[in-house]
């Protein structure tokens, strides 16, 4: 007997990245598709590949097309309430953030993802108040390429050591002991930088340990990207 499935009863709840994958998903085709449709099948096959949520405490049907298909629901609703079905706190921010008018930006994020989780299928912890907009996946991304481009970050700049957000300059000691005080920070979205291109050394700041924390920050609080220059005008007196 073939009983539809429509609710993910007992199943943990879409997260924001998997959230703004299915809202990706009803954007690309102008409204929603059934559990039949290719790309809600492609969608689940992701998700459920996906170690956003460990295996333990997911049910057999965790993120199956009926589960894709009536979230696309959801967010349907979440966008007009005169839909009738439910919908979420998570899925009615979702749409407040990516309104239709930025579903191009929505797409290149959605794209990021689903490459950053084809890489490395269970993104890092990262704290809740640094996750950018751009959600966990993306950020937890962010972090691996500024600590992986690190060490090539300080060697490019050995002769001037120097906070590119505060000017702060470490005093005069050992080699290590100078450069203890930075991190790199990469300075193009991921989702704009498409993910696939190998990051360059130039893509690349070099920020004290607090102005890296910083700019995180401001980038999750004011829910969108800031660059150097902008972050650097807050520092004017
Ligand atoms: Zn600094
Ligand atoms: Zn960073």
């Amino acid at each position: 007997m073939l009983v539809p499935v429509t609710k993910g009863a007992g199943n943990p709840d879409w997260t924001w990245d998997e959230t703004l994958l299915a809202l990706d998903l009803l954007y690309r085709h102008d409204g929603p598709i059934d559990r039949h449709h290719p790309d809600v099948i492609d969608l689940s096959k992701a998700l459920r590949a996906a170690e956003i949520y460990p295996r333990e405490g997911r049910k057999d049907n965790f993120r199956n097309p009926d589960g894709v298909a009536l979230k696309l629901q959801n967010l349907l609703s979440a966008i007009d309430p005169t839909r009738g079905l439910s919908s979420s706190k998570r899925d009615k921010q979702t749409v407040a953030e990516f309104p239709a008018s930025r579903k191009v930006e929505l797409a290149n994020i959605a794209a990021t993802i689903l490459y950053e989780l084809s890489v490395n299928p269970a993104p890092t912890e990262v704290s809740d108040d640094e996750v950018f907009i751009e959600g966990q996946t993306v950020t937890a991304a962010h972090r691996r390429r500024d600590q992986r481009l690190r060490r090539r970050v300080l060697d490019k700049r050995k002769d001037m050591l120097i906070c590119e957000l505060c000017d702060f300059i470490p005093p005069p000691m050992t080699g290590a002991l100078r450069e203890s005080f930075f991190e790199a920070h990469h300075v193009v979205p991921l989702a704009e930088a498409k993910g696939h291109v190998a990051t360059r050394v130039t893509d690349m700041a070099l920020l004290c340990a607090g102005c890296h924390r910083f700019i995180h920050k401001l980038i999750s609080s004011q829910r969108q990207w800031v660059g150097i220059k902008e972050a650097r005008s807050m520092f004017a007196r």
